[in-house]
């Protein structure tokens, strides 16, 4: 009996914090960081197929690659490894509509690589717990365990090491999406260039952004709000500081790039307030469409999944 198609939803990240450390000696740099997952996600339907392909719909769709450089692709080839399977006997198709941004610094890529395996494992009936999937997901990429995970974490390592975070308080965002995407390679290239000759290598210490999470007050986040790639996505896009400046003037409590950008997220007090910041910031012309998101969210699930973990 062929098995019924599995669809999985899994969300966007943003870094509350991120500070960059050396380049260490496998080439990645050491990196603290602060994930939560917003509520914008990207849809994965994995099914059993004659032929293995992937399948791209939504927004971006068409800068994203449906072969081998796609990391879905790569999902499923390193889970059908890890279990002894042939991917392509039968094959697996996979369809993927788009809501995160792609090469936003969202890790949207990454998402779509966590729901792969989250939804082959069902399909295959695999029955992975979490932690092995964390492992497999922690292959394929630094920000793919959280993908797995969601809720508010803190990542070291590359970023895959993760503990998750006590966040009291749905926070209220909003993101701004810029005109092209940023490669991640890049903007790292870039802080290395830019911190040649300098001693001062990182944000430090997170201890205070934890406290802030754990008191839930949205004003005591928005001072904390920081990311070592931002200089570096900001010299590679000058355009931005004005989009960072163009949202704190609409009134969000504080901006920062999304990683290793160039989308910028906003802070805001209230859902009413991301609701004003998120028009007047569209009306700015600083950027290609604004949305408004909330987090923490679930990591990947099944759609029509609603239950608490
Ligand atoms: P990062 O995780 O490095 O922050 P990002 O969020 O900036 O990445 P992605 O949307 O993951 O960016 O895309 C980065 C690159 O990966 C793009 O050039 C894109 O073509 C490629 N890519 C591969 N697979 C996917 C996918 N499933 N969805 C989006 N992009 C993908």
């Amino acid at each position: 009996m062929v098995p019924t198609p599995i669809t999985v939803r899994v969300p966007a990240k943003v870094n509350l914090h991120l500070s960059v450390g050396d380049t260490r000696a496998d080439g990645y740099h050491e990196l603290a960081t602060v994930f939560q997952a917003l509520s914008m996600v990207d849809e994965v339907t994995v099914r059993s197929a004659e032929d293995s392909g992937i399948d791209v719909h939504g927004e971006g769709a068409g800068s994203v690659p449906t072969g081998p450089g796609n990391l879905a692709w790569k999902a499923v080839r390193v889970l059908a490894e890890r279990c002894g399977r042939d991917p392509d006997a039968p094959g697996v198709q996979v369809s993927i509509h788009k809501g995160i941004p792609v090469a936003g610094g969202m890790a949207g890529g990454s998402a779509d690589a966590a729901a792969t395996l989250f939804g082959l494992n069902a399909l295959w009936r695999l029955e992975i717990g979490r932690n092995e999937l964390a492992d497999v997901a922690a292959q394929l990429g630094s920000d793919v365990p959280f993908a797995l995970q969601g809720g508010t974490a803190l990542g070291t390592g590359r970023g895959e090491r993760l503990v998750p975070v006590l966040a009291r308080h749905t926070y209220h965002w909003v993101i701004a999406l810029d005109q092209h995407g940023l490669e991640t390679p890049d903007v790292y290239r870039e802080l290395d260039r830019l911190r040649r000759g300098s001693t001062n290598n990182g944000m430090g210490n997170v201890e205070p952004m934890l406290e802030a999470l754990a008191s839930g007050d949205p004003r005591e986040l928005a001072l904390l709000l920081g990311n070592d790639l931002q200089a570096a996505t900001v010299s590679l896009r000058p355009g931005l500081r004005r989009t960072l400046r163009a949202g704190v003037d609409a009134g969000a409590l504080a901006g920062v790039v999304s990683g290793s950008g160039p989308t910028c997220a906003f802070l805001c007090e209230s859902a009413d307030s991301a609701v004003r910041v998120a028009a007047e910031l569209s009306g700015a012309g600083v950027c290609r469409t604004v949305r408004v998101a909330q987090g923490p969210v679930h990591g990947a699930r099944f759609v029509g999944d609603d239950r608490a973990d």
